[in-house]
């Protein structure tokens, strides 16, 4: 690259943009005076010409760690059509072609060279770059080095060493996750003391966020596609791949021209998939969260999840997958009480600590508040980020339809006081199906076979529908007053639902609304 051109004239002459966007101008000056940066920018804010930019202005090849190998080759060609000198070293290239790049950049003939952590932490690879002249370090997808992240990678804990080693070469890390936590996770492990902090706003306005009860999901995910996304792009999350298959096939059997995606596919069939999904136009991506990190598909209408997210984080980073070219979009997700009970269940058989445990607990309460709110869900999303907003967004279901709120105390201490005689009188472990059938007074034969036709409460919940004990159990769950454990989910009393029974607590639930938001309400521009 000639040397001599300001930050605006390669964004301009180079990338073909006319302006900054948000902070990266800033972000930008001070990495090429030489300064280190933290980077926290919501998906699709434009990370990339942050280190990109510097690394054309400083002399010297960029050095880019990445975990996203098979996003490489893509990003390379990218550049090198915008006539950037880049290449990239990863377990896909062989012998010969990797020493072909390490020439390269010995030469000095590289503006930036994409390594993977792994390959980093040989020492064949340090030695290759000390052959080289390095402008800056940009530490991609940071959040890898955090240990209570879903994207951990052992070999970014490593990545200190480069401070070490070269103290005089400015580095950037840059993330999408932002919780206070991670972000001084990300600057303690990184060793990033001195770094100067870019925090961008992470509001996604063109997102519409949508969380509905699951009722059957197949069903209501084929109307929310017909209904509104006929014929567009979209990522549907499952959690496990089994469910990917099956959705995948459930929607081409339906006419949705759909792709599976997960780990355990063939790596050609993955690359194949994640190809087509990003040149062809209106394919619908189903996918494990294996599927996504670092994909840059500006016109993702809509990202649905058919399984609860373990964090607001994961659900945070995969719903801003959607409308990255800023039209309206749709982040929807379909909950039920079974998540809760699914999710508390791998918890209680994670490996880990005890530590670790409550750590992932905290995780899961946080998403479920957000799923149970009767609040601004844009405003909660925010504030969990540390970025108070203050007001409603009118583009969530929540500010579009906002839930009634009822008084459900009678309701949660029938619930907990059935619970208290399965568990505390008899010993017995149920779990939401037999209280619920114990409350609606249904003589079924499980119910005959335990005589649970006997206790006081049978019956006595009658002036609710099966629905709507579900969601009084969903809601109990979420706001602490009810927990559920093992196997079969069985429901068991928490420390705070005393205060409930001895009439100490009010307990205020949220109405599910009728309808959901029907699609010309969802069309909001
Ligand atoms: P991130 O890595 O933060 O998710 P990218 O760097 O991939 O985001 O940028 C997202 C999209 O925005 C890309 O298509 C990129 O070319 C575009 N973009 C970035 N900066 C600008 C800008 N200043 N003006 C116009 N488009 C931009
Ligand atoms: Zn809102």
């Amino acid at each position: 690259m000639d040397s001599g051109m300001g930050a605006l004239d390669v964004l301009r002459r180079v990338f073909g943009y006319d302006e900054f966007r948000g902070d990266q101008h800033e972000i930008i000056e001070h990495v090429i005076g030489g300064g280190d940066a933290l980077v926290l920018m919501p998906t699709g804010g434009g990370k990339s010409l942050c280190y990109q930019i510097p690394a054309l202005v400083r002399p010297g090849t960029a050095v880019v760690i990445s975990p996203l190998i098979a996003l490489m080759q893509n990003q390379v060609d990218t550049l090198r059509e915008l006539g950037v000198q880049a290449g990239f070293i990863n377990s896909t290239l062989d012998l010969d072609e990797r020493r072909v790049v390490e020439a390269q950049f010995a030469a000095g003939e590289l503006d930036l060279l994409y390594i993977a952590p792994e390959r980093l932490a040989t020492p064949g690879a340090l030695r290759m770059l000390e052959r080289g002249r390095i402008a800056l370090f940009a530490i991609d997808e940071a959040h890898c080095v955090s240990q209570w992240g879903h994207d951990f990678r052992p070999d970014y804990l490593n990545l200190s060493m480069l401070h070490e080693r070269w103290p005089d070469v400015p580095r950037i890390a840059l993330t999408a996750t932002a919780t206070t936590a991670t972000h001084k996770e990300i600057a303690t492990r990184l060793g990033l003391n001195e770094a100067r902090h870019f925090v961008s706003s992470f509001d996604r306005p063109n997102i519409q966020y949508r969380i509905v009860a699951k009722q059957e999901p197949r069903r209501q995910l084929l109307e929310f596609l017909r209904g509104e996304h006929r014929g567009e792009a979209g990522i549907v999350y499952c959690l496990s791949r089994n469910s990917v298959e099956k959705i995948a096939e459930f929607l081409k059997d339906n006419g949705i021209p759909a792709l599976p995606y997960h780990a355990g596919l063939d790596d050609r069939v993955r690359a194949t998939n994640q190809d087509r999904f990003l040149r062809e136009d209106g394919l619908v991506m189903v996918a494990t969260i294996a599927f996504g990190m670092g994909i840059d598909k500006p016109d993702v209408r809509f990202v649905a999840h058919l399984d609860l997210p373990k964090s607001i984080e994961g659900y945070y980073q995969e719903t801003g997958r959607a409308g990255r070219d800023g039209e309206p979009s749709v982040a929807w997700l379909a909950y039920g009480l079974q998540d809760v009970v699914q999710q508390r269940k791998m918890i209680d058989t994670s490996e880990g600590d005890a530590t670790h445990r409550r750590n992932l607990s905290q995780h899961l309460d946080a998403m479920l508040a957000l799923c149970e709110t009767v609040e601004c869900r844009r405003s909660q999303l925010l504030a969990y980020f540390g970025q108070e907003s203050g007001k409603t967004c009118d583009n969530c279901d929540t500010c579009l339809a906002p839930p009634e709120s009822w008084d459900g105390t009678v309701a949660a201490q029938k619930l907990l006081s059935t619970v208290y005689r399965l568990q505390k009188e008899r010993n017995q472990k149920f779990g939401a199906g037999q209280c619920i059938d114990i409350l609606l007074g249904k003589k079924t034969d499980k119910i005959v076979q335990w005589h649970h036709d006997e206790l006081t409460v049978f019956g006595v919940g009658s002036d609710l529908r099966e629905a709507e004990w579900r969601a009084v159990i969903r809601q109990l769950l979420a706001q602490g007053l009810l927990a559920v454990e093992g196997d079969y989910g069985t429901l068991v009393m928490t420390a705070d639902s005393a205060e409930v029974l001895g009439r100490r607590r009010q307990v205020m639930l949220r109405r599910e609304p009728d309808r959901p938001i029907s699609a010309a309400k969802a069309a909001k521009s």
